[in-house]
């Protein structure tokens, strides 16, 4: 093996393949891919969600299907790679919990009470009103540590919580995974949003990534005074790109206040408003998603 960069995942070597006793003598890239591969091998389906645009409520509807697959009895992790703004610790109220290492190596993920495993850079940062301006060397870094270090244990669903954009880190996380399962597009119904969309779907496509389907957020508010349906950003434009591009329209989720409260709070409508549209149509979701991925199978009852 020829050594081309030294290996910077000390506490990791211990477990690590290319570990003799004292000295990594590891590449650091082929450490890397053992690592990742090291931890992705236990894990059924790895699944990306994208939207390239921000605000469309990517976070929010990544953290409730999580939340929704582990309601219905799968093992789920939910990994959140938007490092400049990793907000799913405050999803789940865990701002305040700090990850721990392990001593034969891995970093133990926060687990829910409803058992969905997370981990964020928002676990590991002190500050969280402190920005962060990284170069791509640790942002790659940190992305290693995310896929490599976390020790996840067996799972059926990994989510990927994918910070807008379609470039180093989108790229990395695909490449280093190897095999992404699906990805999963997360469009709010205006055209401006619509457009972003495209893009992830076109770099999906591009990186040989199955898309499992779009999901269009803030589709309709229902008028808390009247109850009449208001489209504020319009509506259906999910559904008809999915149409467009031939790919799968897995549902829509309400423009919901209680969505926005509930997220500030930390309690995902899918446990807090189990009955509510919101939740139900996470739960749905969650259920088409599965599908695509066992069309043979049958559904445990939600
Ligand atoms: P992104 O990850 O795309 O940047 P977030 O998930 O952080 O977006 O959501 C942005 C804001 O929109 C948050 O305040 C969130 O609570 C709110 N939000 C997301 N989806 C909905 C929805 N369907 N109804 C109401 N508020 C929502």
């Amino acid at each position: 093996m020829v050594v081309t960069g030294e290996c910077r995942l000390n506490h990791t070597c211990e477990m690590c393949e290319y570990n003799n006793d004292t000295d990594c003598k590891a590449d650091q890239n082929e450490h890397n891919r053992w690592l990742v591969n090291f931890r992705m091998n236990n894990i059924k389906y790895k699944i990306i969600v994208g939207s390239n645009k921000g605000g469309v409520g990517k976070s929010t509807v990544t953290t409730n299907l999580a939340v929704a697959l582990a309601e219905k009895g799968f093992k789920v992790g939910l990994a959140d790679a938007d490092l400049h703004g990793p907000n799913v610790p405050k999803l789940v109220d865990a701002d305040n919990v700090r990850l721990r290492s392990k001593d034969e190596g891995g970093i133990v993920p926060y687990e829910t009470r409803n058992g969905l495993k997370v981990a964020s850079l928002g676990f590991l940062i002190e500050d969280p009103n402190m920005h962060i301006a990284w170069r791509d060397a640790v942002k790659y870094d940190f992305i290693i540590e995310l896929l490599g270090n976390i020790d996840w244990g067996e799972l059926d669903y990994l989510l990927i919580d994918l910070p807008p954009g379609t470039g180093n880190e989108q790229i990395t996380i695909i490449d280093f995974i190897g095999d992404v399962d699906g990805a999963i597009v997360v469009t709010t119904p205006q055209d401006l949003a619509l457009l972003d969309a495209r893009k992830m779907i076109s770099f999906a496509r591009d990186s040989n990534v199955p898309i499992v389907g779009i999901i269009e957020n803030m589709s309709t508010l229902t008028c808390p005074h009247c109850e009449k349906e208001v489209d504020v950003f319009k509506q259906g434009g999910g559904k008809s790109l999915a149409e467009e591009l031939v790919i799968p329209y897995l549902g829509s989720i309400p423009l919901d206040g209680e969505i926005t409260r509930r997220s500030d709070s930390g309690e995902p409508v899918v446990l807090s408003r189990p009955d509510s549209i919101a939740a139900k149509a996470f739960m749905e979701l969650a259920e088409n998603t599965h599908k695509f991925l066992n069309p043979q199978e049958t559904l445990k009852a939600g």
